[in-house]
């Protein structure tokens, strides 16, 4: 037999913004099937019409163009096995819902949710099982009569029939084997007559077959969905064509107690969704994108949420993941969401950019500050400060006073590096200044540095009056580097303000 090409799926169900974890699901099929040279696909689970939310189709697909990674079929661009979105999939469900009953594998249950309820009160721990179905109202029970009748009123659930007492194994590429019994199993209910729609169960296993899907790495918790699902492949009689599984662990609390939840990005101030995302109430939700993040940064820190490489090395483009990704790698323990780790990453891909890129980046804050320079000063400006960040929109903090004249100097830093000569020396300092001609940092630093010397002057009372002439504080980078950005001019009017204002 010759291997079947590898089809994975992506499978959200949008029933609000796509959380974080799912995004990892979706990055590690993607590398996985890269790597395999298969195909990935995009798949919008939509059964739940209870929970079904508008617009959280368009954020996955908007987070995953954000974040470079790409389907080849899907609910947003088609495909030979068309159409993605289970809502429009209906009669292909009814078809495989009817199979099973024809071959006895399902059945019919009428019972209403007042009997359900009825039921779980008289019986502890109820479980619509072998044990009980047969003292329910189904098609198990009742009169064919009857059945035909309720049936045709359309109230009618089909429940998968499990054969109890059957030893089920699960066989996972990353938690390796388990066996479960079928008796802890419930009948399922695998379709509704109301919407017309399957569960979860019966879609994705019908479509994982449809569509050919090989592989099956999900984030979920896999039991005791897992078994199940081998066991409905069975009854379909495809257990040849069951795609592979591959359970994700799961991500943890920083702390390591217990799964990441919403709640915890909002207590410990980090995102846990990739966009931001407002809700119905307009409540926003921080996403990764808003708050700063590169994407590749992105991609990098939640490849090495769960996998690794089996080296020390951290930093991977898309293509060097797609090259190092095996299943093999991946834990079976959960991994920390360690979110400091997420802004080293940031930090490490702002170093990688170019400064023409950040520049691009930095630009729309400096106008939305109304400041208008020239590119190539805002990137030159760029190369001398980036190192210090780890968001683009910190770069404006470290960096303001190149585009203006200090409003205000630091206070306790003038009362202590602000001397009564300081003026004198400075105005000096500045006629000295008007005479270079190459304004470079090293020629300037040169030709200060001469002219401290020849005076006699301590160097250190010097440079912390010219910094606070510049910069408004004690803080930025080398100061002829500074000067050098800031040109002669610049660099004289500031030392004249600060010693009117100073004095
Ligand atoms: N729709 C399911 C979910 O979002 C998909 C699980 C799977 O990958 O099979 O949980």
């Amino acid at each position: 037999m010759t291997p079947r090409k590898v089809r994975v799926r992506f499978a959200p169900s949008p029933t609000g913004p796509l959380h974080i974890g799912g995004v990892r699901t979706a990055l590690y099929n993607y590398l996985f099937a890269k790597k395999h040279h298969g195909d990935f696909i995009l798949r919008i689970e939509d059964t739940d019409s209870q929970r079904f939310v508008p617009g959280a189709e368009k954020y996955i697909v908007e987070t995953f163009e954000w974040l470079n990674i790409k389907f080849d079929e899907g609910v947003h661009i088609g495909g030979k096995y068309a159409p993605y979105r289970q809502s429009e999939r209906k009669d292909l469900y009814k078809k495989q819902v009817d199979k099973l009953i024809e071959k006895g594998a399902a059945y019919y249950a009428f019972d209403t949710p007042d009997e359900l309820e009825q039921k779980r009160r008289e019986i502890a721990n109820f479980q619509y099982d072998a044990s009980t179905r047969m003292h329910m109202r189904n098609s198990l029970t009742l009169p064919d009569e009857e059945v035909q009748k309720l049936i045709n009123e359309n109230h009618y659930v089909v429940r998968f029939k499990i054969d109890p007492g059957k030893d089920i194994e699960v066989q996972d590429l990353i938690r390796g084997e388990v066996v479960i019994n079928s008796s802890v199993l419930d009948d399922k209910v695998l379709y509704k007559s109301a919407d017309r729609l399957p569960t979860y169960h019966l879609a994705n296993v019908v479509d994982d077959l449809s569509m050919e899907i090989t592989h099956v790495i999900r984030g979920e918790e896999w039991l005791p969905s897992a078994p199940l699902h081998v066991l409905l492949y069975r009854a379909f009689e495809k257990e040849e064509a069951m795609p592979r599984f591959a359970h994700l662990p799961l991500l943890l609390k920083p702390d390591g107690n217990g799964k990441l939840s919403k709640r915890d990005g909002d207590r410990l101030g980090f995102p846990v969704f990739p966009l931001n995302w407002e809700n119905s109430d307009g409540e926003i939700y921080p996403g990764y994108r808003e708050a700063g993040y590169l994407p590749e940064a992105v991609v990098n820190f939640l490849a090495l949420l769960g996998w690794n490489p089996g080296t020390d090395r951290e930093l991977f483009s898309m293509n060097e993941l797609i090259d190092a990704f095996s299943l093999e790698h991946c834990s079976k323990s959960g991994a920390k969401f360690n979110y400091e780790k997420g802004k080293w990453f940031n930090h490490q891909y702002i170093q990688l950019k170019g400064n023409d890129e950040i520049t691009k980046m930095f630009l729309p804050i400096l106008k939305e500050k109304g400041i208008t320079v020239s590119e190539p000063m805002v990137e030159k400006v760029v190369a001398l400060v980036k190192d210090r960040v780890n968001f683009i929109n910190e770069l404006w903090d470290q960096s303001s006073f190149f585009f203006r004249v200090p409003d205000s100097y630091d206070e306790k830093a003038v009362s202590k590096r602000w001397r009564s000569d300081s003026s004198v020396q400075l105005t000096g300092l500045s006629e000295i200044l008007a005479s270079v001609d190459d304004f470079s940092s090293e020629n300037t630093e040169n030709i200060v540095k001469q002219w401290i010397n020849d005076k006699g002057y301590h160097s250190g009372n010097i440079m912390n009056a010219f910094r606070l002439a510049l910069v408004g504080a004690l803080k930025g980078p080398h100061l002829f580097d500074i000067t050098a950005v800031l040109g002669k001019e610049e660099t004289i009017r500031r030392i004249k303000h600060a010693t009117e204002v100073l004095k």
